[in-house]
């Protein structure tokens, strides 16, 4: 919460004080509904569109009725940006199911919360992207797509919180979760990479995974620049063997991996790969997204 902050909810800016939700809403008893997290780059939103793809494709597979256009929510979101004046920004944006009774069908619950909270980035300490983190593999698996699809950015996230637990207490600062077949599929809030040979290698979203937008991102630049990159089934054996791996996400951005379960990564050190990725996804934060402020963009022309 920060000074003279504005909260969208519901179509209303409101004072942080005021942005309140009944606790009969089923996001706070079940954590039934979906969220984005978005960021903004000098009054540039980063791929808000596929943020919203992802929010109505989430919507609609949880058969949730969001109460806005899509154009609408577009525009919400650049307005809460806009009304906080904020050019650098961290964007949270929820759709809950709504205000219910204590039953979890969702029939009685009277309508969707939408609330946007635009706030000051907090970047992460510079020491992760310089020297790597040191991550572990942990004893709970991903969601089985079958229960509930990791691609359904829902509110339900304990399965990513217990793998952060674990994480936690065994010493590490992430987590790379595993399926039921022992593939690596994620870390607990951002997309996996492995680089191998020359190769950029990524698992398919299809084992239980986030399609994210910094993943799709990276992949999008690896084929622009002619860098070999594949969506490919991975161990953790072939993670402790491979050159580099990183980490992708919209508040990390690429954060190299230098460590898995006590081994070390190619040297142990960020790998030149991951530091050629990170200067292209930085360059395009730049130039890709949505305009909030699209007359200051003008006046620089
Ligand atoms: N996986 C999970 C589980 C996530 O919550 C996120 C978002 N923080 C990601 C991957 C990365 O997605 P994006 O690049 O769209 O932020």
């Amino acid at each position: 919460m920060s000074e003279g902050q504005l909260i969208y909810l519901n179509g209303e800016f409101v004072d942080p004080k005021r942005a309140t939700v009944s606790v009969f809403d089923h996001g706070f008893l079940y954590g039934d509904g979906i969220f984005e997290g978005i960021r903004a780059y000098g009054g540039n939103i980063f791929r808000l569109r596929q943020h919203i793809v992802r929010l109505y494709e989430s919507a609609k597979s949880i058969l949730l009725q969001i109460p806005l256009t899509f154009e609408e929510m577009q525009q919400a979101v650049a307005e809460t940006v806009r009304r906080n004046g904020l050019k650098d920004a961290y964007i949270r944006l929820v759709v809950s199911r709504g205000p219910g009774d204590l039953g979890l069908d969702p029939h009685n619950c009277s309508g969707a919360n939408v609330i946007i909270i635009a706030d000051q980035i907090k970047l992460y300490p510079q020491e992760f992207y310089d020297q790597g983190l040191r991550v572990v593999t942990v004893p709970t698996r991903r969601n089985n797509p079958d229960a509930l699809n990791p691609k359904i950015k829902s509110l339900n996230y304990l399965n990513n919180i217990l793998t952060k637990i674990e994480a936690s207490r065994a010493g590490a600062l992430e987590a790379l979760i595993l399926n039921q077949d022992g593939y690596v599929c994620e870390a607990s809030g951002d997309n996996v990479f492995i680089v191998k040979n020359g190769r950029v290698i990524t698992p398919p979203t299809y084992l239980g995974a986030l399609e994210g937008i910094t993943r799709n991102a990276i992949i999008e630049i690896c084929q622009r620049e002619g860098i070999p990159v594949a969506e490919e089934p991975f161990t953790r054996h072939d993670v402790f063997v491979a050159d580099e791996c990183f980490l992708t996400g919209t508040a990390a951005e690429l954060i190299p991996v230098v460590e898995v379960d006590g081994r070390e990564i190619g040297r142990g050190v960020p790998g030149e790969m991951t530091k050629r990725l990170l200067e292209h996804f930085r360059a395009l934060t730049r130039v890709d997204g949505y305009q909030v402020y699209p007359e200051a963009a003008s006046h620089q022309v």
